[in-house]
């Protein structure tokens, strides 16, 4: 399975003078692609420029993805993009935020404390805007195994309701929360039921972000937030790493936003922005740490259990840096809105 723009564009490879007939016979016999190319997210221009073309950094799976920016509104996203059944197969058992138990030998004791570091830090940026109590309704969109929701509900005693697009039922860790499978603005969810919805790095893979967006205001109490972190383009981080830049994760990531573009697609769906926050509740140094694995990798995929004791290491000499990742623009951005009055 190699999945290369030029298999995507036959026509492309024609050579100059080729009757434009034989073209058509070759498109023809071709089998179905994977690929299908998509006007822009935010403007629904079709024409652009080249951005970067990048890998499957993280797994290593073959095939080279490209983004483009788009002529009419600058939006980066990746076209062609797989179709969405074709990208089903890329949220596999090595896909991280869907693994239910890990063993990671001596050092699981840290593993456990990143990702309960990471639940504690998304119950922290919400509770900024939210109080969390027994009547408090919370919807995680994209909530794969569903362990920050876990935490809202016995913590808080909320009422808590995750949706993710692979079916993660029987989940330990989602028990007693409402979960729903599949896309999120095809849920029959009711309108203005919830005070809290996450998207925890979930609008960078979406493939309707506006559609989703409008879903959310429509699902907010009037009094209700929005919290919606994301990688930023124009970080630090990416302008170390260029096209190996861990938040390009090709081809999971539909969309790249910089600060400019995130803020002008929550308002294109009529949310109002309540805070921008240059940081997120994932970990920037992963992003440290990761785009040099995957600069000296070049497209081999990362080895998880290989890399956690450099991982380890690396976060405590990174310690004094990470300090000031409130004020640094490493990796993440967070966006907190509320529906328009
Ligand atoms: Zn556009």
């Amino acid at each position: 399975m190699t999945m290369t723009a030029t298999a995507e564009h036959p026509a492309r490879d024609a050579r100059a003078g080729t009757p434009p007939l034989q073209i058509e016979a070759v498109q023809f016999v071709r089998p179905a692609s994977k690929f299908e190319r998509v006007p822009c997210y935010y403007c629904q221009a079709t024409e652009s420029v080249p951005f970067l073309t990048a890998q499957d950094d993280l797994t290593g799976k073959p095939g080279t993805f490209t983004f483009i920016t788009c002529a009419g509104c600058g939006l980066r996203y990746q076209n062609p993009r797989l179709g969405i059944e074709h990208v089903k197969p890329f949220y596999d058992q090595e896909y991280i935020a869907h693994r239910k138990k890990a063993n990671w030998g001596p050092l699981t004791g840290f593993f456990n404390w990143v990702m309960d570091r990471h639940d504690r830090q998304k119950e922290k940026l919400v509770l900024r805007y939210v109080a969390l109590h027994p009547e408090s309704e919370v919807l995680d969109v994209g909530c794969a195994v569903g362990t920050f929701l876990q935490r809202v509900r016995t913590r808080y005693g909320a009422r808590v309701a995750g949706v993710d697009f692979k079916d993660l039922r029987g989940c330990p860790s989602l028990e007693g929360v409402e979960f729903h499978c599949g896309l999120f603005y095809e849920q029959p969810l009711e309108r203005e039921r919830f005070d809290a919805i996450t998207m925890w790095h979930f609008l960078e893979h979406d493939y309707d972000p506006v559609r989703t967006l409008q879903t959310a205001k429509d699902l907010l109490k009037p009094s209700g937030h929005l919290v919606i972190e994301v990688p930023r383009l124009d970080s630090l981080t990416f302008r170390l790493y260029g096209n190996r830049w861990p938040g390009l994760q090709a081809p999971q990531h539909t969309v790249l936003y910089d600060r400019e573009m995130l803020l002008r697609m929550v308002r294109k769906a009529g949310l109002e922005v309540v805070d921008y926050l240059p940081y997120g509740a994932f970990p920037a140094f992963f992003y440290f740490f990761a785009g040099a694995a995957f600069k000296l990798l070049k497209g081999k995929g990362l080895n998880l259990s290989k890399a956690i004791y450099p991982y380890f290491v690396g976060q405590m000499l990174f310690a004094p840096i990470l300090a000031f990742e409130k004020h640094l623009n490493f990796a993440m951005q967070t966006v907190v809105c509320r529906r328009e009055n």
